[in-house]
């Protein structure tokens, strides 16, 4: 079977199965890809991670998916040079002109020290010629990954409690640029790993979350982490609970989204 035949299959069976968005419940007539294939190695994404959505909720992602699709999918390790990645930065410097200025805003010198810092003197220069330094999280930047975040904690909700949540997803970044294993040991605190495969191929090295969940409670913790450079805790609930923790310090310093949002 052909790959256009074969998503066409894919599609219809998920929307046979649940013909409703798994975002908003609105009634579906796509489906969607979360995480965003455009951030896995020649959009090879893992198996089970398409969802059935509407068109508004398909269509509002598209914007953010770029963008997190520009600063997730590159490897910081791989000192490789990296077409598809400087092909995916020069679209989205005509779509998204307000991330590209956000983006040229820095000074080189800052940039170099950051990356220095980071890497070291040889790796942190190697990674900024080849164009990574660019890349600053501002509020653009920031936005647009959190959005991207806050879908992947409602399509994981709908995965795992086996329907869509209705209170809200809090997502709280962790900068894994200081390359310490933070995250690494964040995540041995949460005790389901799922898998992050395709037709057997290991992909946790691009994208590997583990996670709890509480069908009943409507209550779903995960630890995502993202390639080496980039992770997030992202935790979902229903009512009344999501009120309970909006209510609570962390819940108040966490970024927030409404489900449906
Ligand atoms: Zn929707």
């Amino acid at each position: 079977m052909g790959e256009a035949k074969r998503k066409q299959r894919s599609r219809k069976l998920i929307l046979e199965e649940d013909p409703w968005c798994c975002y908003c419940g609105a009634p579906a007539t796509t489906t969607d890809h979360c995480p965003p294939r455009a951030i896995f190695d020649n959009r090879i994404w893992p198996e089970g991670h398409e969802f059935p959505c509407c068109a508004p909720c398909n269509e509002a992602g598209r914007r953010s998916e770029q963008v997190a699709a520009a600063i997730l999918s590159v490897s910081l390790v791989s000192d490789a040079p990296d077409e598809p990645w400087q092909r995916t930065v020069k679209s989205l410097k005509v779509n998204r002109p307000d991330i590209w200025d956000e983006w040229q805003e820095g000074s080189r010198n800052d940039q170099r020290r950051l990356f220095r810092e980071k890497f070291g003197l040889k790796l942190g220069d190697l990674l900024r010629q080849q164009q990574y330094g660019i890349i600053q999280l501002g509020p653009h930047s920031t936005k647009a990954l959190e959005d991207v975040l806050g879908r992947l904690g409602q399509a994981l909700f709908y995965k795992h409690a086996g329907r869509r949540c209705t209170g809200r997803v809090w997502v709280l970044r962790v900068d894994m640029l200081n390359i310490e294993g933070a995250l690494d040991k964040i995540q041995r605190s949460v005790p389901l790993l799922a898998a992050s495969t395709r037709s057997n191929v290991d992909l946790s090295d691009q994208f590997q979350y583990r996670y709890n969940v509480s069908p009943s409670d409507g209550i779903f913790a995960a630890v995502v982490k993202i390639r080496e450079q980039f992770g997030a805790m992202i935790v979902v609930m229903d009512e009344p609970h999501a009120t309970a923790f909006a209510d609570m310090p962390a819940g108040q310093r966490m970024k927030v989204r409404e489900c449906p949002p």
